[in-house]
């Protein structure tokens, strides 16, 4: 798996998505017919998993390549030669204007007008296929083909390097057919059962170089399922790219668009469409001694009691990422922060976010209201006592919790020492009277975000003083200017 030092769960893929390769059909086909090749399902979101039965020893798929046994789902990945009553006829790239036709040569040789780039690996007919990379193994070198020059070295599937993996939508797909090639699959492998999965449920528990493959399979699949028809002229969209361009099918060399405007995707550098990510940041707050972290609670989440976690909001158009910090937090919590910086980035495939996690500093006395934006339930301030982590899905962290009841302009109290009860909600039992009377701070256990999940991070970075390398004062020791 890719590590960059700050790989996150649903990112660190291991596939090289050889993404110069995409427009060749060449290259594309053999892939797809390699035997190694491996298919990722989707439907309606779901991902096809490989679950084993309580009983069962995990003897299952005979594709899935990750260690054996396992007593929770694995992302099922199928052959070619399973799937390919699923792809519709070929070619399956370079189609022509009907169902098992190819575009025609001199289409593509001419460029038609300079409309050749809109026929690159096209794919107008059949569900969607998107191509996602190959599994190479220490020994598979690209670096000793030719980079460009692909259509002389590539001439057999077995010429294709490493294992090629691909996404497939079978949301349209003829349920009895489906079922079919199911059940040829896993006939013979008792004792487990094959069904499309929950893509958060799942996700989350997913080992992390399954979840990284499916998270790259999910966005695009996610993607192309949501674009029909072309936002400029509304004419039908078609894909091409092995599934990471769409185009609009009125500037097909065959489209008939008498009577019609010009689609203005025609011109300039907006004759395709790429896939969507949609930039969010997450952000943890801290006071100017680093001793403290203002977490919130959303509102509208159902979410389990005692569960905080940072701020969150999406990036806006013409924005830093330091000023979405800033606005979001202010938004949300009415508390304005200096000095942000950037700490890590997660992909989260639900569908298509960017998660850009970051560090601010405010002054903890500042008045914190929640009505401006209204997007939280609660907004408090949380100072470290001691912080403990486990790998479930919710970790706990055993802080303390202030009130930010005491209004503006008050200091918050020291720390009275660390509860050690797990199950305790939201609020300790003595929380009434020390809130009301005394403003003494309460032992609670608060949940937040696990691991899999960027908020999680930084909360267990600022927790166990992980900060060093954010150079900020407090984190190395000096005064905080
Ligand atoms: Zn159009």
């Amino acid at each position: 798996m890719t590590d960059f030092g700050r790989s996150h769960f649903f990112g660190g893929s291991p596939l090289n998505r050889l993404s110069w390769l995409r427009n060749s059909p060449v290259f594309l086909t053999l892939a797809l017919e390699s035997p190694r090749t491996k298919w990722v399902i989707f439907n309606d979101g779901k991902p096809l998993l490989t679950v084993p039965a309580p009983t069962s020893s995990a003897t299952y798929s005979r594709t899935v390549s990750l260690p054996k046994p396992r007593t929770k789902p694995a992302l099922t990945l199928l052959p070619t030669a399973a799937v390919l009553p699923l792809l519709g006829p070929a070619p399956y790239f370079a189609q022509g204007q009907n169902q098992g036709s190819v575009i025609p040569a001199d289409l593509i040789t001419t460029e038609h007008n300079g409309k050749g780039k809109f026929l690159e690996s096209a794919r107008i007919h059949g569900p969607t296929i998107v191509f996602l990379g190959t599994l190479e193994s220490h020994d598979d070198s690209w670096l000793d083909r030719p980079a460009s020059d692909y259509s002389k070295a590539l001439e057999t599937p077995e010429s294709i390097i490493g294992d090629p993996y691909f996404a497939l939508d079978v949301t349209g797909t003829d349920p009895e057919v489906l079922k079919d090639v199911l059940k040829q699959e896993i006939e013979g492998y008792g004792g487990v059962r094959e069904e499309f999965g929950d893509a958060l449920r799942v996700g989350l528990t997913l080992d992390p170089v399954e979840v990284a493959i499916f998270s790259e399979g999910r966005t695009m699949i996610d993607w192309n399922s949501r674009m029909k028809f072309c936002p400029s002229c509304g004419s039908k969209i078609y894909s091409l790219w092995g599934g990471w361009k769409l185009s609009c099918s009125s500037l097909l060399p065959w489209a008939d668009n008498s009577g019609k405007k010009p689609c203005p995707t025609a011109r300039g550098l907006h004759n395709v469409m790429h896939p969507r990510t949609d930039a969010v940041v997450a952000m943890a707050v801290l006071d100017e001694t680093g001793e403290k972290i203002l977490l919130g609670r959303n509102k509208r989440s159902r979410l389990p009691p005692g569960f905080y976690s940072t701020l969150s909001g999406f990036l806006e158009p013409s924005e830093s990422f330091e000023e979405a910090v800033a606005r979001e937090i202010w938004e949300e919590s009415g508390i304005h922060v200096t000095d942000v910086r950037y700490h890590s980035c997660q992909p989260w495939p639900f569908p298509a976010n960017l998660m850009i996690g970051c560090f601010a500093i405010a002054d903890s006395s500042q008045k914190i209201r929640t009505d401006l934006d209204n997007e939280l339930e609660d907004v408090r301030w949380f100072t470290r006592d001691e912080a403990t982590h486990t790998s479930s899905r919710c970790s706990r962290v055993v802080i303390h919790m202030i009130s930010n009841a005491s209004g503006p302009g008050k200091k918050d109290p020291p720390s009275q020492g660390t509860s050690t009860r797990e199950d305790t909600a939201q609020t300790h039992p003595n929380s009434k009277s020390d809130h009301s009377s005394s403003n003494k701070d309460r032992a609670v256990t608060l949940r937040v975000p696990g691991k899999q999940i960027i908020g999680g991070v930084l909360i267990e970075k600022w927790a166990h003083r992980q900060l060093d390398e954010l150079g900020y004062a407090f984190a190395l020791g000096r005064p905080q200017v």
